[in-house]
């Protein structure tokens, strides 16, 4: 098996095979949703989360069953009429889309894709969303410019797309009212599963909205969120399995430390890097230096892409393919908790050494 490079769904964190061979031995599949034994799980995976993210007592903690859902549900239960959007690149872009879709007057702030904001102020809106890593170019906003975002929109709620960066960023969540994440990336899972952190600001606004006979939707509402999330339970049927796994490699993740952690993310992206830029066939899609994503490393591959692709390949790797227009022409390395520091050095010398055929 060749070690997964694409972001999503990516290489498994390298304890998931026993927990799943330990949880399907011990009849996680086949609980109930209303057990004690699934409470005990809900309980314990959110415990976790709350230790490894540092998540303050004012945010809850939800489950869902994808960050799509989020976006939807983010937009249905958080605005009444406006959003406000950061776009540079895919992701951001479909909440956007999203927002228009549910038929709100969504504006966005838009740069060629892989660049960097500027103003960070928007129009007064009920929603500002910013998109913490953008997957399909391998831009990063750094955290002080959403420090900044928040300081000039004191009133609107602010919520961040963190599916591709965490765990790896440490979020100060005084700067946001929401964040989420799905698991097949960083967390390093099969995919089927979202977590939707939010503050009781959003609560208030999710109240306020269905106390005006405003609809809020009907699969997943904040309201139903909570009100069976004080159970240690979910509105529908979950995916146990998903939520025991993800409590299992959250406390794998303490155990070897977060600050291991973002120190290795640091160290095997500054390899990689520094191998693009000594290979003139490969250079970083990102230039803007503050804005390159330590989570996945976006190369522009131009002509070279296939061959390079196949070369790596041929030593063990499957990069990830450019993003929708890029497929052709950029490739991708995910850069997660599951991706060791030998693997990220083998990576490099391989790109360094790469050279055309003819
Ligand atoms: C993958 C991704 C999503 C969508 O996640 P799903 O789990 O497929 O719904 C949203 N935002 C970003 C930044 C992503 O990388």
């Amino acid at each position: 098996m060749k070690i997964q490079l694409a972001p999503g769904p990516s290489e498994l964190y390298f304890t998931v095979a026993g927990h799943l061979r330990q949880g399907l031995k011990d009849g996680i599949a086949s609980i109930s949703h209303r057990s004690r034994a699934f409470e005990e799980i809900f309980s314990s995976t959110t415990r976790a989360l709350r230790e490894l993210l540092d998540i303050p007592a004012n945010f809850h903690v939800f489950f869902t069953s994808s960050a799509t859902e989020v976006w939807e549900r983010a937009i249905e239960n958080l605005t009444e009429s406006t959003s406000h959007h950061f776009v540079n690149g895919a992701f951001s872009q479909r909440f956007y889309e999203i927002s228009r879709q549910l038929q709100r007057a969504a504006t966005k702030q838009e740069v060629a894709p892989g660049g960097a904001f500027e103003e960070a102020v928007a129009t007064p809106v009920e929603l500002i969303a910013i998109t913490h890593n953008e997957t399909s170019t391998g831009v990063s906003v750094p955290l002080a410019w959403i420090a900044e975002v928040r300081k000039k929109n004191p009133d609107s709620l602010v919520i961040v797309d963190a599916v591709s960066s965490l765990p790896y960023p440490a979020l100060d969540f005084n700067q946001f009212d929401s964040v989420f994440f799905s698991v097949q990336k960083g967390f390093g899972l099969p995919a089927g599963l979202g977590v939707w952190i939010v503050n009781e600001r959003c609560l208030r606004k999710a109240e306020m909205l269905a106390g005006k006979g405003r609809s809020i939707g009907s699969y997943h509402t904040l309201l139903t969120l909570y009100e069976n999330g004080k159970k240690n339970q979910t509105p529908s049927t979950p995916n146990v399995l998903g939520i025991y796994l993800l409590g299992c490699v959250a406390n794998d993740l303490l155990a070897r430390g977060i600050e291991t952690l973002r120190r290795e993310t640091d160290y095997k992206a500054s390899v990689l890097y520094q191998a693009l830029a000594a290979q003139p066939l490969a250079q970083p899609f990102v230039t803007e230096k503050k804005w390159q994503s330590k989570t996945v490393v976006v190369a522009h591959t131009g002509p070279h892409t296939a061959a390079l692709a196949a070369h790596l390949e041929r030593h063990g790797f499957a990069a990830g393919e450019g993003y929708g227009q890029h497929k052709k022409s950029h490739l991708r390395f995910a850069n997660f908790p599951a991706h060791s520091k030998e693997q990220y050095e083998r990576l490099a010398d391989l790109i360094a050494e790469f050279r055309p055929a003819g």
